[in-house]
């Protein structure tokens, strides 16, 4: 199994440096061409959200991740990369990938609760530590789509949604990556291994 971790902007050491603890091989992805090679699963890790969506198009990456993501490649979006996933961003004018269906909040703790940490049960694997840093928030999942299952909620801290699964596509508030927990990486590996199950 290798997983592609985006590597244009942001906190993508972190999640190589997480996964390659658990026996994980990965590679960077940087530009176009290291989208010809073969992964298996994707990471969009935590940064600025517009600097990585701006790269992601000038580098042509945007529609090719977009339309992988819509046929069934498991990823992984946190924080910034959970905001590249959103189908809709309360507080900006533009989308990116546009494939996950939820509507974000960026910047969504103001200023003072800019950075948090907690611990909060996640649904199917227990409570775990949560790192947040200028995080988004999710303020509503977005309904099912004709015969397709809705996005499903799996953490909420203080009322507020932090993390969702739609399909195969996972989308955390937090910073797993930063935290010596591991089940949030597990998660999602595991939904590759059904991915390979069910092809
Ligand atoms: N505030 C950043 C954004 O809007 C996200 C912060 C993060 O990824 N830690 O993109």
């Amino acid at each position: 199994m290798k997983i592609a971790v985006l590597a244009v902007q942001g906190a993508f050491a972190e999640h190589i440096n997480k996964l390659e603890s658990m026996g994980v091989s990965c590679m960077e992805l940087r530009n176009a061409t290291d989208l010809e090679k073969d992964f298996d699963g994707l990471v969009l890790p935590g940064g600025e959200s517009t600097v990585q969506g701006k790269l992601l198009r000038e580098l042509h990456m945007l529609e090719p991740l977009r339309d992988r993501i819509r046929q069934g490649m498991p990823v992984l979006g946190t924080c910034a990369g959970l905001i590249l996933l959103a189908q809709e961003i309360r507080n900006e004018d533009r989308i990116y990938l546009g494939t996950l269906s939820v509507c974000v909040q960026r910047n969504a703790y103001g200023r003072q609760l800019g950075s948090f940490h907690t611990e909060q049960e996640v649904k199917g694997i227990g409570k775990i530590p949560m790192t947040f840093i200028r995080a988004p928030y999710i303020e509503s999942v977005l309904p099912a789509q004709g015969e397709k299952p809705g996005t499903e909620v799996l953490a909420q801290v203080d009322g507020r949604i932090v993390a969702v699964r739609h399909g195969r596509q996972i989308g955390i508030a937090f910073h797993p990556e930063l935290d010596a927990d591991n089940r949030i990486h597990g998660m999602f590996l595991e939904s590759i291994s059904t991915a390979w199950a069910d092809a």
